[in-house]
């Protein structure tokens, strides 16, 4: 089948939003040359303001239904003391981050810190007038993951649901909008991803697949449909609309992959409590308030190899990790989620 074009049209290209997608285009190569410079640096972060989802997700293990909102002097501190690790990307994730009733107070200080900001959202509360306040707050990158055509009871961000909003992001958003369709974790039909990346593309945005994790973010191998799509989106790749790497295509083989992640260090996930954690599968480690952590931590970790990194399945952590994989073995070794103490590795 071939693989699926944009339709201009569809997603506006003002030269408005054209110059602003050069700006941020000049601001994310030289975060890269500044990641390839120096490696004591957090090069994302991924930051929770709000627990609470909207919606239930069977696969889920990031929300629940009680939490109110991070006040937003705290959220403002915790984004100042990541601007003081110098962080150069802050994404905002959840629970569903739309919820805040700050959101855009966040994406301002973000941006004030001089970082670029991101957000990932299931799209619910996404109206014109809601899209028009994030180009306002400066808003630089969004992300919807859709995991099905129709809604049931694994998953109600379906496009059914979402379609009209996806629209009106067509029309009104000066961000970058990714939309990420999922194969995997009990989704019934993997046709629905095909469908879900050729809408995206058709109106003008870019297009991911992931592999949903199981509960600790480890490895699951594909059944044989998922992998036909999983091939079918591959050939999309020939026309760049889509963005894959070869940690993707491991895991889609069922295979571990060799690689070193630097979460703690070039990665850090700061969860609800202001706590530093490696991920959003390894909560708990190193499970140090935002406000201590130090250059010596960042250090300490970008040095410590984690033992669940083989069958891991997070790929943005294993991009962002990818920019140091030529350098810096690393010498201590943790094992999340046991009792390990951290363990020098002699060498
Ligand atoms: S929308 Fe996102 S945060 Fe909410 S339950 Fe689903 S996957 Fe989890
Ligand atoms: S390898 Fe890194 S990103 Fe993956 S689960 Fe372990 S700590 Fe998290």
């Amino acid at each position: 089948m071939s693989a699926p074009t944009a339709q201009p049209g569809l997603r506006k290209q003002t030269p408005a939003r054209r110059l602003k997608a050069a700006a941020r285009k000049a601001r994310e190569l030289a975060i890269i040359g500044h990641a390839l410079a120096s490696t004591h640096h957090p090069v994302m972060a991924q930051i929770v303001p709000m627990r609470f989802c909207n919606l239930s997700c069977a696969y889920c293990n990031e929300y629940d239904k009680v939490s109110q909102p991070v006040p937003i002097d705290e959220m403002l501190r915790r984004i100042d003391h990541l601007g003081r690790l110098g962080t150069s990307i802050i994404t905002i994730s959840g629970g569903e981050p739309t919820t805040h009733p700050d959101l855009d107070d966040i994406i301002r200080r973000i941006r004030h810190n001089g970082a670029l900001a991101g957000m990932i959202t299931n799209g619910y509360y996404l109206v014109p007038e809601r899209i028009q306040r994030l180009n306002e707050a400066g808003l630089d990158h969004l992300q919807i993951s859709i995991d099905n055509v129709e809604p049931d009871e694994i998953s109600k961000k379906s496009l059914k649901v979402l379609d009209r909003k996806l629209q009106w992001l067509a029309e009104h958003a000066d961000f970058h909008v990714n939309i990420n369709s999922v194969v995997g974790g009990g989704i019934k039909d993997p046709q629905d991803a095909l469908t879900i990346g050729r809408r995206a593309i058709e109106l003008g945005f870019t297009s991911t697949i992931g592999i949903i994790h199981d509960g600790d973010g480890q490895l699951k191998p594909l059944g044989a449909e998922e992998r036909r799509v999983w091939e079918e989106m591959r050939s999309w790749k020939k026309k760049n609309y889509s963005r894959f790497n070869q940690f993707q295509e491991a895991i889609a083989n069922g295979q571990p992959n060799e690689w070193r992640c630097r979460a703690g260090s070039r990665y850090l996930y700061i969860c609800e409590n202001g706590l530093v954690h490696y991920c959003s599968q390894q909560r708990g480690y190193p499970g140090t308030p935002l406000a201590d952590y130090t250059q010596a931590d960042l250090d300490r970790e970008f040095l410590t190899e984690k033992t669940c990194a083989p069958n891991c399945t997070i790929s943005c952590v294993h991009q962002i990790s990818h920019i140091d994989h030529w350098r810096a073995p690393q010498t201590n070794r943790v094992s999340p989620g046991t009792d390990d103490e951290l363990v020098k590795i002699s060498t």
